[in-house]
């Protein structure tokens, strides 16, 4: 019995061994799908996230691609637009070669771009003819801004209308001169040095229907006798532009853009491109008694003035260099001498030297050498006057100007002569037939003049 009770215990054992075998078993095997659930669970979910960050960075990589091609499409355009603008403005300053040059450069263009804009460039290169007939040249001396200062009836008065014009006569006379179609041209366009020192006329290839002209300004030194009198002080740069120091009537001294000749034709020649034959702007003929451009750059008595004058003036040559000035010689002394034809070799010596040594050496330095010579009072010695000899000879002047209203150059050897118009006072009241092929003197004529 003993026995067979504990069969059946053995027997209960066993069983619930093996039951509690299969539950673990099954426990187990739960776990193990929960486990594998979980697992699926989460590599779903990693494989959104990868997923979703994969999406992402690819959408933002196609857009930064987007945005990038958005850029370099806009880029190309703005070059297009920088290059078309350059070039219109250098066709119209007829710099036909430098056009073709900003073409060359710029890669924005299609190729029937290019086909375009090189025949427009050589259909203005075509339109140049050689200019047949005498170049005018006129001068004017620095310009009257208030004349109620210039014509206030002190004893310079009758001075200074008999010689000068009013700025507003002078704006008057430039847009008279644009519509007659004249262009500026330089006095270095009108000659080729050759090796040998000698000189060979150019024909000057300009617009059809063009008549090339030069503008000179006699004594730009601003001397001091005029202060006060309602012309500029000086010139001065502001934002590396040349500008003009002027006091008003009012005694306050301000900086402006149409106190004389020079920042008046550089503010018309930028708004009319085509009046000047690439760039061409005017003549600036300095004496050196009181140095030049309102710079006291000869001062002999304070040399450290004078030194600090001329650092003063070297950026204002520099900038009137680059926007198409030249520059010549006026005489040093501009004394009565030239006048009545008296001075001595040696008083031309002293003179001429002089300018070379004070003035010259100055503008040298950044202009290069100064060719022209534009005598005073207009004066004009025999070709073989040793006077003649010694400033042409001794000097860089390939260019000798008198006065004379008949425009004409001759040429000789190693230099030539121009003659040159007044336009003044004088010659706007007694001159009217001459001054008529560049203005109407009447309409132009300034009547706060004393006269
Ligand atoms: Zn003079």
């Amino acid at each position: 019995m003993k026995e067979y009770e504990s069969y059946w215990e053995e027997q209960e054992k066993d069983y619930r061994q093996r039951r509690e075998e299969r539950k673990a078993e099954r426990l187990k095997e739960l776990k193990r799908r929960r486990r594998r659930r979980r697992m699926a669970v989460l590599s779903v979910f990693l494989t959104l996230v990868v997923v979703i960050v994969i999406g992402t960075v690819h959408n933002k990589i196609g857009k930064k691609a987007r945005e990038e091609e958005e850029a370099a499409k806009q880029l190309v355009l703005e070059q297009k637009q920088n290059a078309t603008n350059e070039m219109e403005q250098l066709l119209l300053g007829y710099y036909c070669d430098e056009a073709a040059a900003v073409l060359a450069s710029c890669t924005a263009f299609s190729e029937e771009e290019i086909l375009s804009w090189q025949e427009k460039i050589t259909a203005q290169k075509n339109m140049l003819v050689p200019f047949e007939g005498e170049v005018p040249h006129i001068f004017f001396h620095c310009l009257i801004v208030y004349p109620e200062l210039a014509f206030d009836g002190e004893y310079t008065q009758d001075g200074y209308d008999a010689w000068m014009v009013t700025t507003k006569e002078f704006s008057a006379m430039l847009e008279q001169l644009y519509a007659k179609n004249y262009i500026l041209i330089r006095m270095q366009d009108l000659y080729t040095e050759n090796p040998d020192g000698t000189l060979t006329e150019n024909t000057l290839y300009l617009p059809a229907g063009k008549t090339p002209l030069v503008i000179s300004i006699d004594d730009v030194c601003y001397y001091p006798y005029m202060a006060g009198d309602g012309f500029a002080n000086k010139l001065v740069l502001e934002n590396g532009i040349v500008r003009t120091e002027v006091t008003t009537p009012q005694g306050e001294t301000i900086v402006t853009g149409d106190g004389d000749v020079i920042p008046i034709l550089d503010d018309f020649v930028k708004a009319h491109p085509d009046f000047s034959w690439r760039g061409a702007k005017g003549v600036i003929a300095v004496t050196g008694y009181e140095g030049l451009l309102g710079y006291r750059v000869s001062n002999e008595e304070d040399i450290a003035f004078a030194e600090a004058e001329k650092t003063a003036v070297r950026p204002i040559i520099q900038a009137l260099y680059d926007t198409g000035w030249e520059f010549a010689s006026h005489s040093f002394t501009h004394n009565d001498y030239f006048k009545d034809y008296s001075m001595t070799m040696e008083q031309m010596k002293y003179d001429s030297d002089k300018w070379q040594r004070m003035i010259g050496s100055v503008i040298d330095e950044i202009y290069g050498e100064v060719n022209t010579f534009i005598s005073p009072f207009g004066v004009v010695f025999d070709k073989e006057d040793e006077r003649m000899h010694y400033l042409m000879d001794n000097f860089n002047f390939k260019a000798y100007c008198p006065v004379d209203s008949t425009p004409m150059v001759v040429f000789y050897d190693t230099y030539f002569t121009m003659n040159r118009c007044a336009v003044d006072g004088v010659s706007l009241r007694g001159n009217q037939g001459v001054l008529s092929r560049y203005f109407d003197c009447n309409s132009v004529y300034d009547t706060r003049r004393p006269y």
